[in-house]
This record gives C-alpha cells, sequence and structure tokens, in this order.
C-alpha cells in the first residue's frame, strides 16, 4: 500500500516553501551587511562587491539541497504513492525548476538593487563637490563644465587654449555609479518592476546611454 500522493505533495510544497523563506532570509540580512562593507570601507563600492560571491554560494548550495532532496527522497515518494504516474512527476518537478529559475532571479535582483542603491549614495556624497565653475587657466574665461564623470580636454571659447576638466574622486560615478545606475533600468524593465528613483544629471551621460543599451541587448538575448 503505497503512501498518500497529497501527503507527499503537502511535504513538498513545504519544504520548497521553506528554502524560499531561507533564501530571502539571508538576502534580507545581507542587504544591511553589505552596506555596512561599503559605509565601513570607505564608501568602496569594490570592497562591497567581494560580498556577492559568498552570498551567491550559500544560494547555490540552497538551490542544490532541494535539487538533491528531490532525487533522493521526493521523487521515490511520488514513485511510491498509489496514484504516481509520469505526469505527477513532471508537475511536482517543474515547481523545483521553478524554485531555481527563482533563486537565480532573487540573486541577481539583489546585487543590482544594492549596486545601484550604493550608486545613489555616492551620487549624494559626491554631488556636492563637483566643480560649479570652470575657469580657463590661460584666459580665466568660463569653460563649459562637461557633461561627463570622465576626465575630458575642453577648449576655452575665448583663448582656444585646452583646458582639462579632472573629475577627481567622482570618477567613481563613471566606473560605477552610472553603469550600475544603467544595468538597474534594463532590469526593471526586463521584468516589468516598478522603477526606482534615479539621479538625473548620472541617466543624462553617454555612459550610461551606452551601458543601458548594452543590457538591454543582453537581457533580449537570453
Ligand atoms: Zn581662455
Amino acid at each position: 500500500m503505497g503512501e498518500d500522493l497529497e501527503a507527499v505533495r503537502t511535504r513538498w510544497d513545504g519544504f520548497l516553501a521553506r528554502i524560499r523563506e531561507r533564501v530571502e532570509e539571508i538576502l534580507g540580512e545581507a542587504g544591511p551587511g553589505c552596506m555596512t562593507v561599503f559605509e565601513q570601507g570607505g564608501f568602496d563600492p569594490f570592497t562591497m562587491g567581494n560580498v556577492f560571491p559568498a552570498i551567491r554560494t550559500r544560494l547555490l548550495d540552497l538551490s542544490a539541497k532541494a535539487e538533491d532532496a528531490w532525487f533522493q527522497q521526493v521523487a521515490p515518494a511520488f514513485e511510491r504513492t498509489e496514484a504516481y504516474n509520469r505526469q505527477v512527476l513532471d508537475t511536482e518537478h517543474a515547481k523545483l525548476e521553478r524554485l531555481r529559475e527563482w533563486i537565480t532571479y532573487a540573486f541577481d535582483d539583489f546585487e543590482i538593487r544594492t549596486k545601484a542603491d550604493a550608486s545613489r549614495i555616492l551620487w549624494a556624497r559626491l554631488s556636492p563637490k563637483l566643480p560649479k565653475d570652470l575657469r580657463c587657466t590661460q584666459c580665466g574665461s568660463p569653460v563649459e563644465i562637461p557633461l561627463t564623470f570622465t576626465a575630458q580636454n575642453m577648449r576655452c571659447r575665448s583663448c582656444k587654449s585646452v583646458n582639462t576638466f579632472e573629475p577627481g574622486e567622482a570618477r567613481i560615478l563613471d566606473s560605477f555609479a552610472i553603469r550600475c545606475l544603467a544595468h538597474e533600468e534594463a532590469w526593471e524593465r526586463r521584468h516589468g518592476l516598478p522603477a526606482l528613483p534615479r539621479p538625473a544629471p548620472l541617466c543624462a551621460t553617454e555612459t550610461y546611454a551606452a551601458e543601458l543599451q548594452l543590457w538591454e541587448r543582453r537581457y533580449s538575448q537570453r
């Protein structure tokens, strides 16, 4: 006499729900943890970036644990039920696949949102320090401030001499923040998620437009 199908299914659903809760718990704790590393590392996003692989490994372990449980215990338990048929097994296995896909999604979402949040903090810290006024080193005329956070040569309109715009520590806005925010926008569009606010001067850069296009292309190829 085999076990009741409903009982096996209830146990399996409960197991999957617990894995999902565990993932949410890990990510819930990792968020503030990442921000602490970011702040204590002197607002260095690359120090914070070192934390992500460890979080990812913990989630992949849970994903592997669910798969092991399926093959070692759950599938055999379904096979022992009286009402067993191939379709039951396919339906139940699809739940495992959905969970595993969701874990991948949840980690990506976490990493993208966390890096974008760090980018918003960088902007809040660095934007007040940006040069508001650039003067020609030769003639003192005002030189246009470029819409970029990389070093740029700007020609003075009056005397035609070349002045170098140096973003200083705001370089990180180009090398990190703009890229992460563009990635976040592509991610939101891809999954129909609500848009979080992004600083307009960063979104207006060429780097932003190029990164957004790059991510949209990557996502459309998947
Ligand atoms: Zn000049």
